[in-house]
């Protein structure tokens, strides 16, 4: 499809001197946050303390110097959910010896899980679902009144330069409509539900006039983008429409569900000057058998067919995916076959996780029959094998120069990313400039699995 008029909002979207910033006047009032697990977490934090900023509150990195702490939480794995239990313990303390200090809980720890947290931690005084940020007003009385409004709010808080942000997540779908027989996220975020389009490219806006030169598209499956919207705009058509952002020289998108990667969507890729050649595609696992009980709607040949494309259309692109050992009914001959598969299609960058079970998830009610050693063996297992492609991958930017976004500095040495999102550090022998959000050209010296180290190109 393509973009109705009045959606298109490259026309219209407004200069960069336009875009108004939140209003910077504080009550006094500090609020600490606290987030672990995905990228949406991420962002979804961010835009809690852009609702409390506009409260008036400001950011303190001491907790105890807080008013407000809101903690954000993660179950997709159950050593994630113990993390959240451990810091809630924690807290305890803190509200003892301040009790007028208010504590909330969002996450996909809550959804459909109040009723047993209040008895299970009552020293929290609020607790929400992940995306209601409008429901902060119970315990932010200054927020009365606007709460309609806050679920428009952007995805960031804090004066741009404090920050100095040159990357930003922004989530353009939220929930999932896949039913993968180990995930509980689709039982804590529910339905898919997408952001408008032009919602999206007006937050783009206000991040490139902050400095952010970096934007990465978010959602559980972020290429089902815009089917539940007016005009069914799809990701490659959002991506268009941000590609024409200015002051936005990265785009990225993450994560994408095989079954969803459409030739259009490749091609956009391809095109789009703006859109990096890098792509998340989690496979989860490489056997059919494995991959049918996950409920994951393809077949290893399907999820070949996909990378094959996307190889032949967009040249230099770098593919990162997530693999799941130990899930039930895992025999060693299926697990060989993630083995095999990733060894064949040497992709740039695995994420492995063991298996966890989830309650109300279909694979909670099997038998989680991977010992945990045996899962540890293979969670190494993977790792091993992959250390020695990336390696070998990365061997290729050897020699070459390569455009870095720079976003920040180590070791005595400045860093950032290529397009294909590896990591590098280089020097800038007799440079005095700040290079933090410049595009730099790097001449790449050496290679290692996980970065590369150059000098900046003459
Ligand atoms: N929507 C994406 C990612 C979801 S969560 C997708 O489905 O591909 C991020 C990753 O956590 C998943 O890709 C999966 O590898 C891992 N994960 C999800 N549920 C898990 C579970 N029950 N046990 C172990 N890992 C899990």
């Amino acid at each position: 499809m393509t973009i109705a008029p009045d959606q298109d909002t490259r026309d219209r979207a407004p200069s960069l001197d336009e875009v108004e910033l939140m209003p910077e006047v504080g009550n006094g009032k500090r609020y600490s946050l606290w987030t672990i697990g995905c990228q949406m977490n991420e962002s979804e934090s961010a835009q809690v303390g852009a609702a409390l900023e506009l409260a008036g509150y400001r950011a303190t990195p001491d907790e105890r110097d807080a008013d407000i702490i809101v903690l954000n939480s993660c179950v997709v794995r159950n050593s994630a959910e113990q993390k959240v239990v451990g810091k809630l313990g924690a807290l305890q303390q803190l509200k003892r010896n301040n009790p007028e200090l208010k504590i909330a809980l969002t996450g996909c720890m809550v959804t459909g899980q109040e009723e047993k947290l209040t008895k299970q931690f009552p020293h929290v005084d609020l607790f929400f679902r992940p995306s209601a940020v409008e429901k902060l007003v119970e315990i932010v009385p200054e927020l009365s009144g606007v709460e309609d409004d806050l679920v428009e709010l952007p995805h960031y808080y804090g004066a741009a330069e404090q920050r100095g942000e040159v990357t930003a997540f922004m989530p353009i779908i939220f929930g999932c409509n896949y039913v993968c027989s180990y995930c509980i996220i689709p039982y804590r975020r529910g339905k898919e539900r997408s952001r408008p389009l032009q919602s999206v490219v007006g937050e783009a806006w206000m991040l490139a006039k902050r400095g952010v030169r970096e934007i990465t598209l978010l959602g559980q499956t972020v290429n089902a983008y815009g089917h539940d919207l007016p005009g069914t705009p799809d990701l490659a058509d959002l991506l268009a429409a941000v590609d024409g952002v200015e002051g936005i020289e990265r785009i990225r998108f993450l994560t994408s569900h095989p079954q969803k990667m459409t030739t259009k969507l490749i091609r956009a890729v391809a095109d789009l000057p703006h859109v990096c050649e890098h792509i998340n595609l989690p496979v989860q696992a490489g056997h059919d058998y494995t991959l049918q009980r996950m409920r994951r709607n393809y077949t290893t040949d399907d999820y070949r067919r996909v990378i094959h494309e996307i190889r032949e259309t967009v040249p230099n692109v770098t593919i990162a995916t997530d693999i799941i050992v130990g899930f039930p009914g895992e025999t060693e001959e299926h697990f060989q076959g993630t083995l095999d598969l990733l060894a064949e299609l040497e992709l740039d960058v695995v994420h492995v996780a063991m298996y966890s079970p989830r309650p109300k998830t279909i694979s909670s009610r099997w038998e989680d029959d991977v010992p945990q050693d045996e899962k540890h063996r293979r969670h190494q297992a993977v790792e091993a094998q992959q250390i020695a492609i990336a390696a070998r991958k990365k061997g290729l930017l050897l020699g070459g120069v390569h455009e870095v976004l720079v976003d920040g500095q180590q070791k005595g040495r400045w860093r950032g990313r290529t397009r294909g999102n590896q990591l590098i550090f280089f020097d800038a022998p007799g440079t005095e400039r700040d290079w933090v959000g410049k595009l730099v050209d790097v001449h790449v010296t050496e290679t290692h699995a996980w970065h590369a180290i150059g000098r900046i190109s003459e």
